[in-house]
């Protein structure tokens, strides 16, 4: 069976990872087709935008994206790319699971987290604007439709992947009304699934509990831009950017990309880590129901970390990004 699939390179370290999960990818045996499309700052000059409408009409007509990091220019009216690409195509649900990997050296052990993050409203909206010289005002959108949306996914997540327990995460005692809906959509969700602990606690104190035992932790739901930081958080108690993978999965089209940026002070100099996006692209092979070759892809990137021969700066190592898609996709 042969899969076309919308390559995004993306700014920055983007080629650099990009073209290591491709190799990775090859060396499962699957027959890629890819579409290789622009975004991102690098897309501007040549195609007027930072998401070309080519780029958008690729995914839907393939379906799954692998997407690299993409820049924004800074100050400029455009925006988001990721924003604007997750709110066109209706990703809704953003998924980054956060486990412990052999060999990498972190504060914990035993990190195994999945965050649910939602993806299209919150403060993401983009409605901004100025009052008055000196007063900006930014709104918070949250809705009962995509609360209950993304609510129902995480619940299902777990009831398919037998997950434990979903902790809601909010800050509804200051923003009762926004918080607030999104708690009792949450709520709601929660009875329907009483296989499925439920509980609920406040950003703040989440963040701090995280910190001090992340292994108390299983599925954590949070509206978009406490499930932005919250997931940077989380990506720092397995060894950093460099080792989390991300998806962005609507019910039509799926985006699999890693968490981390674009990193323009490493970019260009082969010292990117490309674990992120290759266990990106095995979230995306798990995605296509290729099972067994994302767990190979997930099992070699394992290989590697354990040996401890070839690894990234970030990891303490100095092998280059080419180096470590080689050792991989040797052991898939
Ligand atoms: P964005 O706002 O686009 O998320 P950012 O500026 O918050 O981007 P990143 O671009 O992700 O952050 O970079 C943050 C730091 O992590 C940088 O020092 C960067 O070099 C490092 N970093 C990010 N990704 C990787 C990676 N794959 N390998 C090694 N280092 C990385």
């Amino acid at each position: 069976m042969s899969y076309r699939v919308t390559l995004i390179p993306g700014d920055g370290i983007g080629p650099e990872v990009a073209s290591a999960a491709v190799r990775v990818l090859t060396a499962t045996g699957i027959d890629f087709e890819w579409d290789v499309e622009p975004a991102g700052a690098s897309a501007l000059a040549e195609h007027g935008s930072v998401l070309p409408p080519r780029t958008l009409e690729s995914i839907r007509r393939n379906k799954v994206g692998l997407k690299g990091p993409t820049g924004t220019p800074v100050g400029t009216g455009h925006r988001s790319v990721n924003v604007e690409l997750r709110k066109t195509l209706d990703l809704y649900a953003n998924l980054r699971p956060v486990a412990t990997l052999p060999g990498v050296k972190s504060r914990y052990d035993g990190v195994d987290i999945v965050v649910v993050r939602e993806n299209t409203e919150s403060l993401y909206s983009g409605l901004e604007h100025v009052v008055v010289p000196g007063v900006v005002e930014s709104i918070k959108i949250i809705t009962e439709k995509a609360s209950t949306r993304i609510a129902r996914f995480a619940f299902d997540y777990s009831r398919t992947h037998g997950r434990k327990r979903v902790t809601a995460i909010h800050k509804a005692n200051i923003m009762k009304l926004s918080d607030g809906l999104f708690l009792d959509c949450c709520r709601r969700m929660a009875v329907q699934y009483p296989e499925v602990t439920y509980d609920e606690m406040i950003v703040d104190n989440a963040c701090m509990q995280l910190v001090l035992d992340p292994t108390r932790f299983d599925v954590l739901l949070l509206e978009n831009l406490y499930g932005d930081i919250v997931s940077d958080l989380c990506a720092g108690f397995i060894g950093g950017l460099g080792m989390a993978p991300g998806a962005n999965l609507g019910a039509n089209e799926a985006v699999f990309e890693a968490v981390h940026g674009s990193a323009p002070d490493i970019a260009g100099k082969n010292m990117a880590n490309p674990m992120a996006l290759v266990l990106s692209a095995a979230m995306m092979l798990d995605h296509l129901e290729e099972h067994a070759a994302a767990d190979r892809v997930r099992g070699a990137v394992r290989g590697v970390l354990a040996e401890g021969r070839k690894l990234t700066r970030d990891l303490g190592g100095s092998a280059g990004t080419t180096e470590i898609a080689e050792a991989i996709a040797a052991r898939v």
